[in-house]
């Protein structure tokens, strides 16, 4: 159990509703047929949850969502709340995403309400914090992400486990990922930050930014990373699979 990965895609707003169908009908099947021993957990648009809940119901794979509300029910038009997530049988939500950041001027104090919200429910959340271009090249990217981890309140919340994302803004899409020293030192300073509170012993730090068949055994055996965050890889069903496949057991 001890290289116990967690492995999340997020799909983002693709493929296509009907292609999105397919692809989770195909990663099921082959999943099934291997012995896996990492969590996958796929992240698909909203509207086609329930038909991964549906499809993945024989399965070891859950489900999350991209994002959620905070208030269970309200005048909150084109939301949607963590309770009607739970209640269709999500088990995960990415939280904080920075394209959510960037594109929807999510704050951390708004994903301090997201996280509270979640620890009143069966969701378990997936923080996802980064440093932009800027604040790497200036020798702030620690800082930047502590900074996010510290205002998300995270640490005040207790969680059953907490799961953060490292995933530095440039690296997003890029076709670039950090040195693997550069992933370790941050990964070690998140781990180090939570860790500072009792009760917060289970601590999975995910790494995401760029993932794809050519560095994912590279990225899964730097110390303190205890998996990844998948997004234009997972939408490619066979190098999905050898991406999961890719962890050494
Ligand atoms: C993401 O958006 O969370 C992500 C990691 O994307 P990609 O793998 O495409 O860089």
């Amino acid at each position: 159990m001890s290289n116990f990965k967690i492995i999340v895609a997020n799909w983002k707003m693709n493929p296509s509703i009907f292609e999105g169908i397919e692809l989770l009908k195909s990663i099921n099947q082959s999943i099934v047929r291997k012995k896996i021993s990492s969590k996958i957990v796929i992240c698909p648009p909203s509207l086609i949850i329930r038909d991964a809940i549906r499809i993945f119901s024989n399965s070891s794979i859950s489900v999350g969502s991209q994002d959620c509300h905070y208030a269970q029910i309200g005048p909150f038009t084109g939301d949607l709340s963590y309770k009607m997530f739970e209640d269709i049988g999500c088990e995960y939500s990415i939280i904080g995403h920075s394209e959510r950041r960037a594109n929807h001027f999510e704050s951390n104090k708004l994903i301090f309400e997201k996280l509270n919200s979640l620890n009143k429910s069966k969701i378990m959340p997936i923080l996802c914090v980064g440093e932009s271009f800027d604040e790497k090249n200036s020798g702030k990217a620690s800082e930047a992400v502590i900074r996010q981890i510290n205002e998300s309140g995270i640490n005040e919340l207790e969680f059953k486990q907490k799961i953060i994302a490292y995933e530095p803004i440039w690296a997003i899409g890029s076709g670039k990922t950090p040195t693997k020293d550069e992933i370790m030192t941050i990964h070690g300073k998140i781990r180090e930050k939570l860790n500072s509170k009792p009760n917060s012993n289970n601590i999975k730090v995910l790494y995401g930014g760029s993932v794809n068949v050519e560095n994912a055994s590279d990225i899964f055996s730097i110390k303190g990373v205890d998996g990844a965050l998948i997004g234009g890889a997972s939408l490619k069903q066979a190098d999905f699979i050898k991406i999961i496949e890719s962890v050494k057991i």
